[in-house]
């Protein structure tokens, strides 16, 4: 799989912010010194990409700096560090690649931000494509913004499984098209992963997608300070397995994951279980 990545992602950053450069700079760094990966450089979204599935109002609201977010800093040219992430989603749709940019964006919706998230990377992504898409949230939180772009949208069917309860409080339930699965803290693979069998069966049991998108979001391994679920790297290894197992073709984009050293391996681990 083709990693999407540009270090001019790692150049906003607020000291002690959990959503820290550092996180996918040593993913990156990791990643590249395995020679496995090819590495592919992002253009910025457009605003008419951004418009695909946000309000001009939230729009204008990132370019001018003029939002409050006490989780999401109104970093100077954060509006052009957010298109180049939503970009980068993009091209790992066109490539079936795995984007490895931030800020993340499942936090973000149709006329909201929030949660480190200012655009929602993978449903512009999903959107601009025009296939109907399974999107697979597996990060420890719920992706409230996705579910709120998506909801009622027979072009896709939305599965999240996440830690409950938690930030940002929503996803205690399925509702429509976005299927729920709330786990309680530090639950461990082995429900987790059945868990996540239980998903897929549900979201395909009406549905006939002709991809899958991944919100690869870290934040459930087991020594993870914001949303641990108790998982293993061999844990990434198995939804990767399942994913493929899927067989439609697959991208997936980086959301959480606050263990720095820990990103490298566990995508690693992912990746190898999604190419056998
Ligand atoms: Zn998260």
């Amino acid at each position: 799989m083709k990693i999407i990545y540009s270090e001019r992602c790692l150049e906003f950053a607020e000291p002690g912010h959990p959503e820290s450069p550092e996180r996918v700079r040593r993913a990156a760094a990791y990643l590249r010194l395995s020679g496995r990966y090819e590495f592919l450089e992002p253009e910025p979204a457009s605003e008419q990409d951004l418009l695909l599935v946000h309000t001009p109002r939230l729009i204008e609201s990132v370019k001018g700096r003029t939002f409050f977010d006490y989780d999401s800093p109104a970093y100077p040219g954060i509006y052009d560090y957010a298109r180049l992430a939503v970009g980068g989603a993009i091209l790992a749709s066109r490539v079936g690649g795995l984007s490895l940019m931030r800020p993340p964006g499942h936090h973000a919706g149709k006329d909201f931000l929030g949660g480190f998230c200012y655009f929602n990377n993978i449903a512009v992504a999903v959107r601009k494509s025009g296939k109907r898409t399974l999107i697979v949230d597996i990060d420890g939180h719920h992706g409230n913004g996705t579910q709120d772009i998506f909801l009622g949208d027979p072009q896709v069917v939305y599965i999240s499984l996440h830690r409950s309860p938690l930030y940002p409080g929503t996803g205690l339930s399925s509702v429509g098209n976005c299927l729920n699965f709330p786990l309680p803290a530090h639950c461990g693979d082995k429900l987790y992963l059945e868990a996540l069998d239980e998903a897929l069966h549900q979201a395909l049991r009406d549905f006939n997608p002709e991809q899958v998108a991944l919100s690869l979001g870290l934040d459930g391994y087991r020594d993870d300070p914001l949303a641990s679920l108790g998982l293993s790297t061999s844990a990434y290894r198995e939804i990767g397995r399942r994913v493929a197992g899927l067989k439609l073709p697959a991208f997936a984009v980086l959301e959480g994951g606050y263990l720095p050293e820990l990103l490298g391996p566990n995508i690693e681990a992912f990746l190898e279980g999604l190419e056998g």
